[in-house]
C-alpha cells in the first residue's frame, strides 16, 4: 500500500538541520569535518512547498541550493534507541536548504548565529514524503543504502548516496533527540552532498528520491 504524505505545514513544528554531513561537501566549502554533528533549526516560518516555482531573496548575494534527504518525525522522542528512532520515522522526502551564501559567510566571519542566512521565509522548500517501505526501507541498515539527485537545468548536479554520511540519518535522530527534542511533525535534513552552487530565476529543477519521488521545479 503506497501512503504519501502531503505536508500540512500548519503541523510541521521544526526543521533541524545538520552542516557538512558529507565530507566532499564539508571540502568544496573548505569547512573542517565535523566530530559530533553540526546542527540548527529552521522555524516553520521557512517552510515552503518544493513542488510549487522557488521563490528566491533578491538583493541579498548568492543564494545557494543543497539538496538534501528529509526525514518526517511521526512520534514524540525522548533520548531513542536505534528501534524507537527507526519506529518513530513516518517518511521521507526531498527538502532544499537554501542558503544565502555570502551572507553566511559574513557571518561566519563575525561568528554570529546563521539564522538570516539559512531561517529566512520559503527558505525550507520541502517535498511530500514516502512511507519507508515504498522507499525499500525495512530496516534501520537499510537506510544507509539511498540515493538522491539533483538535476539543474538538466544537467547532473548533486548525487546523494546516504552511505557517504557521515553521521547516520539515526545518529542523527538521536543527536537532535538529544540536543532539542523531537516531536511528532517535526522534519529532520540530513545534510547536502558535494555540488551545491547558486540559483538564479528560471533555473530548472528536477529532483529525485531513489527513482520514486520526482519533482520539477523551477526558481520564478
Ligand atoms: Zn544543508
Amino acid at each position: 500500500m503506497t501512503s504519501k504524505t502531503k505536508l500540512n505545514f500548519s503541523n510541521v513544528g521544526k526543521v533541524v538541520c545538520v552542516g557538512r554531513n558529507y565530507a566532499a561537501h564539508a571540502q568544496e566549502l573548505n569547512n573542517p569535518i565535523p566530530k559530533t554533528p553540526l546542527l540548527f533549526i529552521k522555524p516553520s516560518s521557512s517552510l515552503a512547498d518544493l513542488s510549487k516555482p522557488i521563490e528566491i531573496p533578491k538583493h541579498q548575494g548568492a543564494v545557494h541550493f543543497e539538496l538534501e534527504l528529509a526525514v518526517l518525525i511521526g512520534k514524540n522522542l525522548d533520548n531513542p534507541n536505534t528501534d524507537q528512532a527507526f519506529a518513530a520515522i513516518k517518511g521521507l522526502g526531498l527538502a532544499l536548504d537554501l542558503t544565502l551564501r555570502d551572507l553566511q559567510s559574513e557571518l561566519k566571519q563575525k561568528g554570529h548565529p546563521w539564522e538570516r542566512a539559512k531561517a529566512f521565509k520559503g527558505a525550507c522548500p520541502v517535498s511530500e514524503f514516502l512511507s519507508l517501505p515504498e522507499l525499500g526501507v525495512n530496516q534501520a541498515q537499510d537506510l544507509e543504502n539511498l540515493e538522491f539527485s539533483l538535476n539543474l537545468n538538466h544537467q547532473p548536479q548533486q548525487l546523494g548516496h546516504t552511505k557517504h554520511m557521515l553521521f547516520s540519518i539515526i545518529e542523527l535522530i538521536q543527536n537532535a533527540s538529544q540536543a532539542f527534542g523531537l516531536k511528532q511533525g517535526d522534519i529532520l535534513l540530513t545534510g547536502t552532498p558535494e555540488g551545491v552552487g547558486e540559483l538564479h530565476q528560471g533555473h530548472e529543477l528536477e529532483c529525485d528520491l531513489g527513482g520514486a519521488l520526482v519533482i520539477n521545479t523551477y526558481v520564478r
